[in-house]
This record gives C-alpha cells, structure tokens and sequence, in this order.
C-alpha cells in the first residue's frame, strides 16, 4: 500500500508490479502477441518463452526465448529476468510452472492450471464444485465407457480426456454398437464421455480476477463454429436474459472457486430447452475475445496485464453497441495472397494478422473485428470483409 492510499484509506491494495517491468509469457502465439502489444502500450517490457523461433509474440516482444517446455535451466534463466509470469497456451508441464514458481509469480497459479489441463479432470471439478456440466462420466477401459454410455444415454460425445484442440479426439455415438469404435479411435486411452445436448447456442464468457480480488466479465460473446473451429463471433449473444446473467455469475464464481488471478474463459452450451452448461474453461485469453481489442473500453489481453500486475481491472463496456470477429485461416491463401485492400476498404472493420509465415489449412493466421450499431450489421460487415478477401 502506497502512503497515498493509505492516507485515503483505501484498504488492502495488493503490490502493484508497475510499468516499467518485464512481464514473462509463456507460449509465443497470437494469444501472446495481443498480450505483448497490450503491455507495451502500457510501458512494459514482455520476454516470451517456447519452443520456437520466429513465433507471433516473439516478433513484437522485448525478447524471445527459444526453449523446450521442459528445460529446467533455461525457464529459471527466463524467470530470474521477469517480474511475473503468465501464459497463453496451457498445455506447459506441472514440472516447469513450479520451477518458475519457485523464482517468481506465476498467475494464474499452478493450480488453476492443472485443473483445466484435463478434460476429465476440469469436468470432476465442475460438478464437485456444483458447476452445471452436462452429465459425463470418465473411462479408463472399454467397460467403463460402455457402462457410462448405458447411464448417460445414446446420443453422446466420446472426448479424449487430455485436450484435443478444436474438436480434435471427438466422437458422437448415436448407437450402441459403435461404443467400441470410438474407443479404439479414441487411442484406447482415458476419455470422457458425455450426453450430446441439442444446441441453441454456444456462449463464452471472459472474465478477470485482480490480485486483491476484484472481477470483471465481459458480456457473453456467441460463437459459431466451422469444422470444429471458431469460426464467427458475436456480441451481445443472441440469448434470453436468464442464461446471460447465469453464465456471468457462473463465471464471477470459478474465479472465486479458483482463487484466479488472470483471465479466464469460460465456454457454455445453451441448449434448445433453454438449459446452461459449462462446456471447458481455458485459463487466458480466448479467440472468441479478440474483438475486445478493437470493440471494448479494455481489451481481455489488457485485462490479463491489469490483473496480473496488481493494477485495478478496467471497464469491459462496448464502444459500440454490437461487435462480430471473424477468424481469417489458412485456407485463406489457398489461390495466393488474400486481397487485403479489398477487406481494409471497409471502413468498420480492423485487420489483425499474426504474423505466422506459412498458411496452413485450418491455422488460424489472423482475424478480421467489425462494430457497429446492431449484431446483424456488425456481423454481415465481417463476413462481406471476409469474402472480399478472396475478389
Ligand atoms: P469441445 O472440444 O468440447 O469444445 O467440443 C467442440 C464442439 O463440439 C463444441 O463447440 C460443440 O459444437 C460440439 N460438442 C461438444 N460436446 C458436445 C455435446 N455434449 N453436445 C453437443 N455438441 C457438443
């Protein structure tokens, strides 16, 4: 505490880690890249650590590290050069969070991210802490899996029980027949198996929890998918008021269940019944918050310097009353380079690219943000943008 703030009284401020300082990220994506162009306009300094050179957040941080996951020597070495550390991709071993740890703050904490590292594991937390998750059970062995199946009910979803990234590892059953298929695709390991839910929409929520406790979440975003992938995102998310307020409190009270400090999304299915379920929690910032950058007071990659620094969290209101991001992959450059003056000749709409040098299919290599006074406009803008790319 300040003797300015303490001569105001204000009670309890955490200590601040002040511009000026060198923030550590783990992981060199775009997640990182937005982090890094956040802190920097902030006055911070951001050294990035992962395994490879040239990444999206290498490019505009301060410094970047080339290093396995799990070369102990070189994370201590990143440590001892930062103040705090964070991270934008969560697939980092126990083993190297707590070996940073040891040296310097690592937030979110250790913990929150060994429980979302896991599907199996997240979802057990969920419903121990009273969570709504859509009924699920966890096997080991093809009994065990047949015998979730009978107590869930035909139709599910077989997941393996690590993360598959995008709808990678997944299976939907319609019949009992096809239980042992989808265990042998599944690699026989441990997977999840869970009821299929009918979809009226999915939602996510992202939301921020500051060092002395303070939360703030954004309005939910509505996301729609294309093989698996995000495709669009939208906001306000086209749902009744029940499940929005729902799925914020939900969200204000992992972060307090998790005792977090950091962003964390929080992704929903609302089903056509009206029903809301957590789906999976991602411990950073999350690619259906990106418009944030361009549409909100504060972006999530500023709300992810705010809170792990200590500073107050800032404002998660709109600029304009609606706002859509659509993604831009690889497939993009299947005929040659996109046409970027065609989508930069609407005026509403902000290009981000990543940085990555080869377009693959699928990858996601950068995106395109429109706002404007109604979600139909906003997103017609992004799309019409999208297609423009390809004139
Ligand atoms: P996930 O990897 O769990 O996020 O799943 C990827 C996508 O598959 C989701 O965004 C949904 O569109 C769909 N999906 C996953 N689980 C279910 C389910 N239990 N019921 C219906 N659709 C699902």
């Amino acid at each position: 505490m300040t003797e300015t703030e303490a001569g105001r009284g204000v009670a309890r401020r955490p200590p601040v880690i002040a511009p000026g300082a060198t923030l550590g990220v783990l992981g060199s994506g775009q997640l990182g890249r937005m982090f890094t162009i956040a802190a920097r306009r902030m006055g911070y300094r951001v050294h990035t650590f992962s395994p490879d050179e040239d990444t999206p957040t290498g490019q505009v941080a301060d410094l970047e590290v080339t290093a396995p996951y799990d070369d102990l020597v070189a994370l201590r070495a990143f440590a001892r050069q930062v103040a705090v550390v964070t991270f934008e991709f969560e697939n980092i071993p126990a083993q190297a969070v707590q070996a940073i740890g040891d040296l310097v703050p690592v937030r979110p904490s250790g913990a929150a991210l060994h429980v979302t590292q896991q599907r199996g594991r997240e979802k057990t937390f969920l419903a121990e802490h009273g969570f709504p998750t859509v009924p699920f059970a966890h096997a080991r062995t093809l009994e065990a899996l047949q015998d979730g199946v009978a107590r869930i009910g035909l139709p599910v979803v077989v997941k393996t029980a690590a993360f598959g990234y995008d709808g990678k590892g997944q299976q939907k059953i319609t019949r009992a027949a096809d239980v042992e298929k989808a265990w042998v695709a599944a690699g026989g390991g441990e997977v999840v198996v869970e009821r299929f839910v009918n979809l009226h929409a999915e939602i996510s929520v992202i939301a921020a929890r500051g060092l002395g406790g303070e939360v703030a979440e954004y309005a939910p975003f509505e996301n729609r998918h294309s093989n698996h992938i995000l495709d669009v995102t939208t906001t306000p998310a086209a749902i009744p008021a029940g499940p929005a307020t729902a799925a914020r409190d939900i969200a204000r009270a992992l972060l307090e269940t998790l005792d977090y400090v950091g962003v964390l999304c929080v992704e929903f299915f609302v089903t056509t019944d009206g029903e809301l379920f957590v789906n999976e929690l991602a411990p950073r910032p999350h690619n259906s918050g990106h418009l944030t950058f361009d549409a909100a007071v504060t972006s999530q990659f500023e709300q992810q310097v705010r809170a792990i620094c200590g500073l107050p969290l800032g404002s998660t209101a709109l600029l304009r009353p609606a706002a859509a991001m659509a993604n831009l992959l690889g497939d993009l450059w299947a005929e040659g380079e996109p046409n970027w003056a065609a989508a930069c000749r609407y005026p509403d709409i902000k290009l981000h690219l990543y940085g990555k040098l080869k377009p693959r299919p699928g990858r996601k290599m950068g995106h395109l943000t429109a706002t404007a006074r109604t979600v139909a406009e906003a997103q017609e803008m992004v799309v019409s943008a999208r297609d423009a790319l390809l004139g």
